[in-house]
């Protein structure tokens, strides 16, 4: 089994200087758990260097109480050096533990060669893609009143067909390798009475763009209490051949490898035989 979405640090600007030794926490704390490989994928938009390149990208946006909302989480989450994570990633790496180094990305659209040229430098393993915000409304962001408002502002089909073009966009963009929790769209528990179309279009994206998709045990933890996909969904990318990774994304050491029997009883019944992990982004098959 594979934790292939961990970050270091939790949200916010709080301390984020991780260590080898809190990174074998992790490793340890998984093999417990029966998960023998780990990728440590932090957030881009925590990291000084994207500040640089993409800061201010929501200036667009029509809604002044979205871009502000969007600028003060901006805000509140730079705080990391993309050097020093990566030196700390590769010390692990060299350490002898079983990590991979990822990030999780988020769809800048219209900036996506921005992030390729930032991230080009660096040996990462594996990326994630991520769609945590249309345009730049943060519709996963259940702390916030104003980005919970603007549920009832909306219709779900809507949504729910917002959130699967800019996925489509980012699966087309050739920037990443997994994506992400892939219904990421039900957090709130808001979904389609039918939602078969957008299921269907979520897998076609995976498939058309040759990318896997995350099966993530961290909806267990959020309002609607289901493992991202739903199984109708997962069941899609395993009818269209698209590899899974699992993963926890937890943000701390007390999530790592969170449910993952669970997940390895629900990507079994799906049909899946094998996982799906990277070297160099390069992927490779890994038993269940
Ligand atoms: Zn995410
Ligand atoms: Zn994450």
């Amino acid at each position: 089994m594979l934790d292939y979405h961990l970050h270091l640090w939790p949200h916010g600007r709080r301390a984020t200087q991780a260590t080898v030794e809190e990174l074998a926490a992790y490793c340890e704390r998984a093999a417990a758990a029966g998960v023998t490989e780990l990728a440590l994928t932090e957030h881009l938009f925590r990291f000084d260097q994207a500040d640089a390149a993409l800061g201010g990208w929501w200036e667009d946006e029509a809604d002044e109480r979205l871009r502000a909302e969007m600028a003060r989480y901006w805000h509140d989450h730079v705080s990391a050096d993309l050097d020093a994570y990566v030196e700390t990633c590769l010390a692990a790496k060299a350490a002898g533990l079983p990590v991979v180094m990822g990030m999780e990305v988020d769809y800048y659209p219209g900036r996506m060669d921005k992030v390729v040229a930032l991230l080009t430098g660096y040996p990462f393993d594996v990326l994630l893609g991520s769609v945590h915000w249309l345009g730049t409304w943060m519709f996963d962001d259940l702390g916030s009143a104003v980005a919970m408002g603007e549920w009832d502002r909306r219709r779900v089909e809507d949504v729910w067909d917002a959130y699967t073009r800019a996925l489509e966009e980012l699966a087309g963009s050739a920037s990443v390798d997994v994506l992400a929790h892939p219904d990421l769209c039900k957090v709130t528990c808001r979904r389609p009475a039918v939602p078969d179309e957008w299921y269907d279009r979520m897998a076609e994206a995976a498939a058309a763009a040759g990318l896997a998709a995350e099966v993530s045990s961290a909806g267990w933890r959020k309002p609607v209490d289901e493992a991202y996909p739903a199984p109708p969904l997962l069941a899609r990318f395993r009818a269209r051949g698209v590899p899974i990774t699992t993963a926890s994304d937890a943000h701390g050491l007390a999530d790592v490898a969170a449910r993952s029997s669970d997940l390895r009883a629900m990507v079994r019944a799906a049909g899946y035989t094998e996982l799906r992990a990277f070297d160099g982004r390069v992927p490779r098959a890994v038993a269940i």
